[in-house]
């Protein structure tokens, strides 16, 4: 499979389904907190990046294969609006399956009525938000040239009133860039003018593309949801005791590496593999040069050496 992957237990959505739809890196920002690291090139061209058909096929094979999968979700390499057939894979998957479907997606296009009229069709919205400032935005985000704070907060605002499935709105808090009481000001600001179903806060939990990208405390991350009011909630960890029906191979490792950092218990905890698997396929990929080992605030974790 080269453009889905899992079910990997989600913080948020239990067993989700992965669908990646666009080239690893492919996005309108470069987030200094990215997982899968900078952004070359932000772009803001929509287009086929990768073939609706060709993704279509390895979805029916999975709903097929009936591995429990109790959501599908965009996201992975970058951001999945940026590919313009994204509403015919929503179609192509609301003809397959009942299963609900997320979009995770930076919110960056949805100024535009037809990346809207594209995702309308799923049953959640996951945009995110960090800054509701042009200067931090550019500090933390660090967008394409043409991307402008108040255009996209107008964007999620009108995408707000025309969709009727659940929108919840994910900020990622950074320490010392959007942690001030100037920018929680102006972020609360927005999400009042956005009214999504919740508010997810966030902080960085996996090694970032920058150095400077900081976690705050859980302390601080309170204070911020007391801050934002009701329908505000810190993501918490994801928990699953799930076991797969069939024992992971180092392919099954290697995508869920090149799509983000993990320790060995988060793969293990993944794949519905023993973690004693786990460790000889880390030791299969080291040896062969593919992975290597980060420290991030004294935890350990593995990453695909591609991303760097
Ligand atoms: S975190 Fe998401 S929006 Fe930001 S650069 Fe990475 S893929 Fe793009």
């Amino acid at each position: 499979m080269k453009y889905i992957f899992g079910p990997v237990p989600s913080r948020r959505l239990g067993l989700s389904l992965g669908v990646d739809i666009v080239p690893l890196k492919t996005c309108t920002l470069s987030c200094i907190y990215c997982q899968v690291g900078k952004t070359p090139n932000p772009t803001l061209t929509r287009r086929e990046y990768i073939p609706v058909k060709e993704v279509l096929d390895e979805l029916e094979s999975h709903f097929k294969s009936g591995v429990k999968t109790d959501w599908v979700t965009f996201s992975g390499s970058g951001e999945p609006t940026l590919n313009s057939g994204i509403g015919d894979i929503l179609r192509g998957i609301k003809a397959m399956t009942d299963i609900p479907v997320c979009v995770i997606t930076n919110g960056t296009l949805l100024w535009d009525p037809q990346v809207r009229h594209d995702i309308c069709q799923a049953d959640a919205v996951m945009p995110s938000l960090d800054s509701a400032l042009e200067s931090s935005f550019h500090k933390l985000c660090r967008p394409h040239p043409d991307s402008k704070i108040d255009m996209i907060i107008d964007g999620i605002v009108q995408f707000r009133k025309e969709y009727q499935g659940k929108l919840w709105l994910e900020i990622m808090i950074v320490g010392g860039i959007n942690d001030t009481p100037e920018e929680l000001h102006a972020l609360r600001n927005a999400v009042r003018k956005i009214e999504p179903d919740t508010v997810q806060i966030n902080t960085v939990a996996r090694p970032p593309a920058e150095v400077s990208a900081k976690p705050v405390p859980l302390k601080r991350l309170e204070e911020i949801r007391e801050y934002f009011g009701e329908n505000t909630e810190i993501i918490a960890s994801f928990k699953s005791d799930s076991k797969k029906s069939s024992p992971a191979d180092i392919d099954d490792v290697r995508a869920y590496l090149k799509r983000r950092p993990g320790k060995v218990e988060d793969i293990s905890s993944a794949l519905g593999i023993e973690t004693q698997e786990t460790e000889k396929i880390i030791k299969q990929l080291e040896d062969s040069d593919e992975i290597t080992l980060k420290e991030y605030f004294g935890k350990h974790f593995w990453e695909y050496k591609s991303q760097e």
